[in-house]
């Protein structure tokens, strides 16, 4: 038997959810799918499991993708106090950690469960456990074969998200789906996900692992300013995950460890305040002590202040504020955030999210070439993009 809809959405994600109570807000029958075995996993994992699920200064320069104009009409008219105003219709308590990142006081679990609630009050139907198998449009709209069954629907919504984390139910489904109708799809690649190390780096700063500092990581003329962590396997922290998406193998990642101080400075004025003290005390009292140590051992000079003359000292001022990290790589999507590059957005219109080449078809979320920055801009994307399309499907 064949489940007839008016909108058909695959993936019951954020942007796949917010979408479908839109849509059925709007009086339009809505079915979701998923082949995971609950919604909305993303959520729940995400923010440390209270879910940052918007940032307050959301804006276009907050994401990265070939054509940055595109999100900027969905922003617009979506915007984080729209999602706020839900939040709090809901009765959610929430707080801002930092930098505009609303978190919830309790749980992300709330998130979910709002948008479940929305999706049943607007008469959403959802299952999950349901694996896509087939998708082909006919001249009255879409038929979609899967695991519970014959779906047809006027409109299709492609909401799968992107490659990171498989185990928690991503696929490649959206892409497929996007070159099946003649979509061009960006190269993918891991964004907001830890750094590697190799070689030499990696021996000298591996047994550092837990070791945390504020640092301003540089790459490709991009810098973000917050704290870095060392890992056992390489740097992690919000400034290398943000850095991250910008940063490709070979690219120069430079970080600055004495950030919002001139480096040259601090060290003259070491030289003439605290001349007998050696480097590492003096360097142990603005950094960790064990990375100062470290830095003392290989690459800086390990001696009484007043010892280091004029080239050294220029030398070690040009380390400490612009230190060369060799990368290797990165952990990849198995513990990535995001997903960079995606279905090419040239072909997809920025006010209704539906395809310019196949009518009726939308692509909203993740799946699109348009990746946010670490701090709830992510989640603001998937609600914006979501509740556009909704609005048209
Ligand atoms: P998703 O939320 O990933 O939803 C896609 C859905 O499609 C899933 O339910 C999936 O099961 C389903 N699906 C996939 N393939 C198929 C298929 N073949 N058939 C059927 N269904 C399919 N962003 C923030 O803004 N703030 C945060 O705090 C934050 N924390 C994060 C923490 C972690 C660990 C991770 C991995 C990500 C985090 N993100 C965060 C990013 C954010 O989760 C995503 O950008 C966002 O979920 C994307 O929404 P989406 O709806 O496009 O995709």
């Amino acid at each position: 038997s064949v489940i007839r809809c008016d909108v058909l959405v695959i993936g019951a994600g954020a942007a796949g959810l917010m979408c479908a109570l839109t849509a059925g807000q709007r009086g339009r029958l809505v079915q979701v799918i998923d082949h995971a075995n609950k919604v909305g996993k993303k959520i729940l994992m995400s923010g440390g499991g209270r879910c940052n699920f918007t940032n307050t200064g959301t804006t276009a320069a907050n994401f990265l993708s070939a054509n940055p104009h595109f999100c900027k009409s969905a922003l617009a008219r979506y915007t984080p106090y729209d999602f706020i105003g839900m939040v709090e219709r809901h009765g959610i308590a929430y707080h801002e950690k930092e930098l505009g990142q609303l978190f919830c006081d309790v749980s992300s679990k709330q998130i979910v469960r709002m948008l479940l609630d929305e999706c049943q009050a607007a008469g959403v139907q959802i299952r999950t456990d349901c694996a896509v198998s087939t998708v082909e449009r006919g001249a009255d709209g879409f038929h979609v074969h899967a695991a519970q069954g014959h779906f047809h629907a006027a409109s299709l919504v492609v909401a799968t998200g992107g490659l990171s984390i498989p185990s928690m139910g991503a696929s490649g489904l959206g892409y497929e789906l996007a070159r099946q109708f003649g979509h061009e799809v960006l190269p993918t690649r891991a964004g907001l996900v830890p750094l590697t190390l190799s070689g030499r780096h990696q021996e000298r700063f591996q047994d550092l692992s837990g070791v945390a500092l504020p640092v301003t990581a540089r790459c490709n003329e991009v810098e973000f300013r917050n704290s870095m962590l060392i890992t056992h396997r390489g740097i992690s922290g919000p400034a290398i995950l943000q850095i991250s998406s910008y940063w490709q193998p070979g690219d120069d990642l430079r970080l600055d460890l004495l950030p919002g101080q001139d480096a040259e400075a601090w060290l003259r004025a070491m030289k003439r305040d605290r001349g007998a003290a050696e480097l590492r005390t003096v360097l142990s009292e603005v950094l960790p002590r064990r990375l100062a140590l470290r830095l003392c051992e290989h690459w800086l000079p390990d001696r009484p202040v007043r010892q280091i003359d004029e080239p050294q000292l220029r030398q070690a001022a040009a380390l400490l504020g612009s230190f060369p990290l060799v990368a290797s790589g990165t952990e990849g999507y198995r513990t990535a955030e995001v997903t960079l590059g995606g279905v090419d957005t040239r072909k997809v219109s920025s006010s209704t999210f539906e395809s310019q080449l196949v009518p009726g078809l939308h692509f909203v979320g993740e799946v699109l070439d348009v990746t946010g920055w670490l701090g709830g801009y992510n989640f603001q994307w998937a609600w914006a993009c979501g509740h556009a399309a909704g609005q048209v499907v």
